[in-house]
């Protein structure tokens, strides 16, 4: 039996949580494969290690120093060894690897950045490594590069390539626990590559996947996945268990628990998620599964995302207008923009996008530029809207989750702007004014779990 383990940042910020981690891998035989985050915040003014890393090299990249920022990432390490005891020999080889990292060539910014960023990572996992072997547990942290977690060559925002996944599969093999440095792999051409902020999440999955893990285990800091973001709903019900797509559709809408890269390969390895919390865990966590036994529950949860625009164009027989909708998207695409959903009627369309991907100049040059070329009669951009999410298979059988829910809008005197339901019937969503966004759920939460 092999489970996959993943411990995040705050599993890891100092040397009590790192006690406490060691304690849960030493717990089961069947933990085996260990994947590791960088320290993150001990308290809520405190900054995550890769911040740190990232502030380092953004002062290096700009032809300064940055010396204090690794200064503190190496204190960060240090306090947690000659707390746990360990002898001071294991801290200088993570002072003179962080202290390389931040000399090396800047010439190629992107690697330079994906570096340091690895850093994080790679020196934690060497120092839990040597924190078993102090209790005498046969451990080994094991390098991406040797272990062939192979990436495309996108700094920042690297992809798994698929025969990554038949080099990865032997790590079941090795002997002991393997510790596995979350966050960044290499590409073909042998440079470090990271995936995208709270990527450790993806190397799990990754992991979890390759080598047909019993179970992927998802540490982290609170119970459960809960119905409802805690800080809009008081108390939220945890859920047991949901399945690979509701946990997607939540995750998009803000569900930060679990990155939402990270659901494609465990999906399709059918392997199933066990979200648990480091600080207690005795308790069950939530389980993210092919396919939920408890269909009673048509709803599992509220999600809601906010720092949405919408495009809206209108033209008098648009339906018949044949190549419309691509060459408004191509548009888009131009100006490297991703679109959210794209809701339409027989003569309007609608596109949503990411407030943060449209800033005021390319909206400008967008409206212009669909103006020349589609010849709308009516465009424009509404902005500060949310999109609310109910989320869950059961909607698919049960009659008026459309009706509850757009009852509960409106008696909480919520506008609704816009409907959206997808052919797979596992959310519906609702395009509203943000300043409704947190009467909104809690409207909907009261209505499905109150
Ligand atoms: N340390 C990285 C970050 O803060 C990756 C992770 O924690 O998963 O984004």
């Amino acid at each position: 039996m092999l489970k996959v383990s993943k411990f995040g940042g705050s599993s890891l910020a100092s040397a009590e949580q790192v006690r406490r981690v060691c304690d849960i891998i030493t717990a089961d035989p069947a933990r085996r494969l260990i994947v590791v985050s960088a320290p993150g915040k001990r308290h809520s003014q405190d900054i995550k290690v890769t911040d740190l890393l990232i502030a380092a090299a953004s002062q290096r990249l700009t032809g300064k120093i940055g010396a204090s920022e690794c200064a503190e990432v190496i204190e960060r390490y240090r306090s947690i060894a000659s707390e746990l005891e360990l002898p001071s020999e294991v801290i200088e080889p993570i002072a003179q690897d962080l202290t390389e990292r931040l000399e090396n060539s800047t010439t190629d910014a992107d690697l330079y950045m994906d570096t340091m960023k690895a850093g994080g990572e790679d020196n934690c996992a060497r120092l839990i490594a040597q924190v078993l072997q102090a209790r005498g547990v046969d451990a080994h942290y094991v390098n991406p590069k040797d272990a062939g977690l192979l990436l495309s060559d996108e700094p920042g925002n690297a992809q798994v390539l698929p025969e990554a996944y038949n080099r990865l599969r032997d790590l079941h093999e090795r002997p002991g626990i393997t510790i596995f440095p979350g966050f960044f792999g290499y590409s073909k051409k042998g440079n470090v590559v990271t995936f995208s902020r709270g990527g450790s999440d993806i190397t799990g999955a990754i992991l979890a996947s390759a080598v047909r893990a019993e179970v992927y285990e998802n540490f982290t800091d609170v119970d459960s996945v809960f119905a409802a973001n805690p800080s809009i709903v008081k108390d939220p019900v945890p859920i047991a268990e949901l399945t690979y797509r509701e946990m997607r559709e939540l995750s998009y809408a803000g569900f930060s628990v679990f990155h939402d890269e990270a659901l494609e390969p465990v999906y399709r390895a059918h392997v199933p998620v066990n979200i648990r919390n480091t600080n207690n865990p005795k308790a069950d966590g939530t389980l993210i599964v092919p396919n939920r036994t408890s269909t009673d529950i048509p709803v599992v949860g509220i999600a809601a995302m906010d720092r949405v625009c919408c495009l809206y164009l209108s033209k008098y027989l648009m339906n018949r207008q044949i190549g419309f909708g691509r060459r408004l998207l191509q548009i888009l695409e131009a100006e490297d923009i991703s679109f959210e959903h794209v809701p339409s009627g027989i003569d309007n369309m609608s596109v949503i996008l990411r407030e943060d991907n449209l800033s005021a100049a390319k909206e400008k040059r967008i409206v212009e530029k669909i103006r020349q070329t589609l010849a709308p009669e009516d465009i424009f951009v509404e902005r500060r809207l949310s999109l609310i999410m109910v989320v869950g298979e059961g909607m698919r059988h049960t009659v008026g989750i459309a009706s509850r829910a757009t009852r509960a809008l409106s008696g909480a005197e919520v506008n609704i702007e816009m409907i959206n339901q997808g052919s797979n019937e596992v959310s519906m969503m609702f395009g509203i004014k943000s300043n409704d966004m947190e009467t909104a759920v809690q409207a909907l939460y009261a209505e499905f779990f109150g």
